[in-house]
């Protein structure tokens, strides 16, 4: 199948989401001196050929975590930086459970809104040189620095990144309205949430690492109150007033809860 060059916005000056036919998001921002590509998505986009579309500047290459569907083109470049919790996660990836998660999500309306395949993967058969980010590393772009905040839950090294000159969060999967933390115990999930609310004064916008999902055109930012929401069930769920839903997951009864706009999935096991 022909290569498919995915949707591109730009939602604030220099900065740009990148919908990877509503699998998954990426942000590329741009600097004076280089720019930042967070995640590399499934792996269905030749990444260095869009990114030269909208940049002459040398990228550095980033990730909010190491699931799948957000490391996925990283056999692309030579090096990326990630926290390295999530470094043994991203090196595990591999292609067959990406073509599963690509066809969960095709079939959910990604295939019919761009007309993608599990086929289109691209495989490179080779792995980057995996460099740390650390809670309180500044990058710089040049005129603009993006600031990296730790925020554990969805993956022990879930990263957001703050860029003030933008007024933006990018919060990756560890802020979003559907937050998935099976394996964290829910107080340090609470934790790690409310250390990311000391910076809610900072930024204006929230933008995770799943717009556009499934097929849906909407690409916008997430609420406002998805931070707060999300730290109201896990005080309910803590102080037992929760009553949650429970959904099978791999052979273990989990629990997903919801409050406002926002909904979390625990082990009730693990609080
Ligand atoms: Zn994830």
């Amino acid at each position: 199948m022909a290569m498919k060059i995915p949707p591109v916005s730009e939602i604030a000056k220099d900065t740009y989401v990148i919908n990877e036919f509503g699998l998954t998001a990426m942000y590329l921002l741009v600097g004076s001196e280089k720019a930042l590509l967070l995640d590399t998505g499934c792996g269905l986009t030749d990444l260095p050929a869009l990114l030269e579309k909208l940049t002459d500047k040398p990228v550095m290459v980033a990730l909010t975590h190491g699931h799948l569907d957000h490391v996925g083109g990283i056999g692309q470049f030579d090096e990326i930086y990630l926290h390295p919790a999530d470094f043994e996660m991203a090196s595990v990836c591999n292609t067959e459970r990406m073509r599963g998660y690509v066809e969960n999500l095709g079939k959910m309306g990604s295939y019919e809104a761009f007309g993608i395949s599990p086929e289109m993967i691209i495989e490179t058969g080779k792995l980057p040189e995996m460099k740390p980010l650390q809670d309180g590393d500044i990058i710089d772009l040049g005129g603009r620095t993006v600031q990296v905040i730790h925020v554990p839950g969805h993956t022990p090294g879930g990263l957001c990144f703050l860029d003030e000159s933008v007024r933006i969060l990018f919060s990756g999967d560890a802020c979003n309205t559907n937050l998935l933390a099976q394996n964290s115990p829910v107080s340090e999930t609470r934790r790690a949430l409310q250390y990311l609310e000391t910076f809610a004064g900072r930024y204006d916008r929230m933008w995770n690492g799943h717009v556009g999902y499934a097929g849906n055109f909407l690409t916008c930012c997430q609420p406002k109150t998805t931070l707060s929401d999300l730290l109201t069930i896990c005080d309910k769920i803590l102080d037992g007033t929760a009553v949650p839903k429970e959904f099978p997951f791999l052979g273990r009864t989990m629990c997903a809860y919801e409050y406002g706009v926002s909904r979390i999935s625990y082990n009730p096991e693990n609080l």
